[in-house]
C-alpha cells in the first residue's frame, strides 16, 4: 500500500505505523473485497430526463451503431429514438441500450436541461416510466476516485482525501454486491470523471482497499457530514429521533462515534457561521406540510431529536363540485432529522443547511413567520469532512483523523 518510499522513511513510517496500530487496531486480515465494478444510477437528484446527448468514440449495442462523434438518444412512447448526425432521422431501437466507449476516454453525457459530465465505463440506458434511467457501470478505483473528488472541496489536503477514500470504500463495501448504487449525497456524491483531481487520485493510490471494521470484523455503517460546527452526534440518536441511554451508547463491536467527538477543526468551513432565514407558515406549510412549534428533546449538541409540529391535513374531499381543496393542521411529532429533510426537500438544501438548527416564530401583520438558524451543514454524525481537512492540515494523518472521528473503528487493509 505504501510505494515509493526509502528505506530511512520506510523505517520512519513503520514506527508511525505501529504506534497508530496501536491507536487504531489496524490488522492486516483481508478486508472484504471490494467488487471489481459498481452500477451507478446517474442524474438521481434529477429524475425527469428525456433526451441525452452522447459524446466520445462508443458504441452501441445491441444493434446500434459504432460512433465516433454526436449521437442523441431521446425518448417517446415508451421507446428509446438514436439521432446521430445532422440532418439523419431518429431510428427506434426498442427499451434498452448499452453504450460502450471505445478508448480510454470518458464519455460526455449531457441529458436535457442538465450540465455535461464525463464519465468511464459503459452507460446502460433504458425506457422506464416515461422517463430515461441512466445507469454507469465503472471500475471500482475511478468510482472511488470520482467520491473523493466529488464529496470534497479542491483544497482539501491529501490525508483529509485519504480519510474520504477510506470511508468512500467503506460505503462501498458495506453495500451488497448487485444492488445499484445512486450518484446522489443520499448514498455518496459521484459526479464522474472530471472529479478525479490529481490529489484525489493520489489519495485513492495509497489507501485503495482499506475500510473501516467493527471489531468482530463486519462492515459498519458508516456516515459522513460536511461540517459538524462544534461536535459530532450520535447517528443512533440523530436518526432515531431518541435519546439512548448509556448502557445503549456503550460502543459494542461498532464503529459509532457514541462518544460525540468534539470539533474544532472545521471553522475555516463556509458553514461553521450560524445562517439565519425566514419564511412564512403559509409557506412552510405548503412546502413543507409542517410548521415547528416546540423542540421537544435536544442532543448534547444542541440538535434537535424530536419536534412538536403543525401538521398540514390536506382535505381529501370527495365531492367533486368543491374546486378548493380543504386543509387543517393537527400537533404531532416528528424527529428533528425528518423534519430537517423535509425542510431540504421542500426549501432547498441551502435554506437550512445544518442539522443542529433552532426556530423562532412571531407574528407579524402578514402572518406567522417563523426564523431558522443553523450551524454546520449536513446530519453531523460520523466524519466531518471540513473538520478532516483541518486536522490534515495541523499535520494529522488519515490514520489519525479516521481514529479521532470513529473512535472504536479497525482499518482494515488487504
Ligand atoms: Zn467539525
Amino acid at each position: 500500500m505504501f510505494v515509493s518510499l526509502s528505506r530511512k522513511n520506510i523505517k520512519r513510517l513503520l514506527a508511525v505505523t505501529l504506534l497508530i496500530t496501536s491507536l487504531l487496531g489496524v490488522t492486516t486480515d483481508a478486508a472484504m473485497a471490494l467488487p471489481a465494478s459498481v452500477k451507478v444510477s446517474l442524474f438521481a437528484a434529477h429524475p425527469e430526463i428525456t433526451v441525452v446527448n452522447v459524446d466520445g468514440a462508443f458504441e452501441i449495442g445491441p444493434n446500434g451503431p459504432s460512433s465516433k462523434g454526436h449521437t442523441e438518444i431521446s425518448l417517446s412512447k415508451g421507446s428509446l429514438y438514436l439521432k446521430s448526425g445532422k440532418g439523419k432521422a431518429a431510428r427506434r431501437v426498442g427499451g434498452r441500450l448499452v453504450i460502450r466507449p471505445l478508448s480510454a476516454a470518458p464519455l460526455l453525457l449531457q441529458p436535457n436541461g442538465l450540465a455535461a459530465r464525463h464519465y468511464r465505463g459503459s452507460i446502460v440506458v433504458t425506457a422506464s416510466g416515461g422517463k430515461l434511467k441512466l445507469v454507469n457501470e465503472v471500475d471500482t478505483k475511478s468510482y472511488i476516485t470520482s467520491v473523493v473528488g466529488s464529496e470534497s472541496a479542491p483544497e482539501f489536503p491529501l490525508e483529509a482525501l485519504k480519510a474520504q477514500a477510506v470511508l468512500a470504500s467503506s460505503v462501498l463495501a458495506r453495500h451488497r454486491p448487485g444492488l445499484k448504487l445512486n450518484d446522489s449525497t443520499e448514498v455518496q456524491a459521484y459526479l464522474g470523471s472530471d472529479y478525479e483531481r490529481p490529489l484525489a487520485k493520489q489519495a485513492v493510490g495509497s489507501v485503495f482497499g482499506q475500510i473501516l471494521t467493527t471489531a468482530s470484523g463486519t462492515t459498519p455503517a458508516v456516515f459522513y457530514h460536511s461540517t459538524c460546527a462544534g461536535g459530532t452526534s450520535d447517528e443512533r440518536e440523530i436518526f432515531s429521533g431518541k435519546v439512548l441511554n448509556d448502557s445503549a451508547r456503550q460502543p459494542v463491536s461498532s464503529c459509532r462515534t457514541a462518544t460525540r467527538v468534539k470539533c474544532s477543526y472545521c471553522q475555516t468551513s463556509p458553514f461553521f457561521k450560524p445562517h439565519v432565514v425566514q419564511f412564512s407558515a403559509a409557506e412552510l406549510r405548503k412546502k413543507v406540510g409542517y410548521v415547528p412549534i416546540a423542540v421537544e428533546v435536544k442532543d448534547p449538541q444542541g440538535r434537535p431529536l424530536s419536534i412538536t409540529v403543525a401538521k398540514e391535513n390536506f382535505g381529501t374531499s370527495s365531492s367533486s363540485s368543491s374546486s378548493s381543496s380543504s386543509s387543517s393542521s393537527s400537533k404531532t411529532s416528528i424527529s428533528g432529522y425528518d423534519l430537517w429533510l423535509k425542510l431540504g426537500q421542500g426549501l432547498g438544501w441551502g435554506a437550512v443547511p445544518g442539522m443542529r438548527y433552532s426556530f423562532e416564530s412571531k407574528d407579524d401583520p402578514s402572518g406567522q413567520i417563523v426564523t431558522f438558524t443553523s450551524t454546520g451543514a449536513g446530519h453531523g454524525a460520523g466524519l466531518c469532512q471540513w473538520g478532516a481537512a483541518g486536522m490534515a492540515r495541523a499535520g494529522k494523518s488519515y490514520r489519525e483523523i479516521l481514529h479521532y472521528y470513529f473512535p472504536v473503528a479497525n482499518l482494515n487493509s488487504k
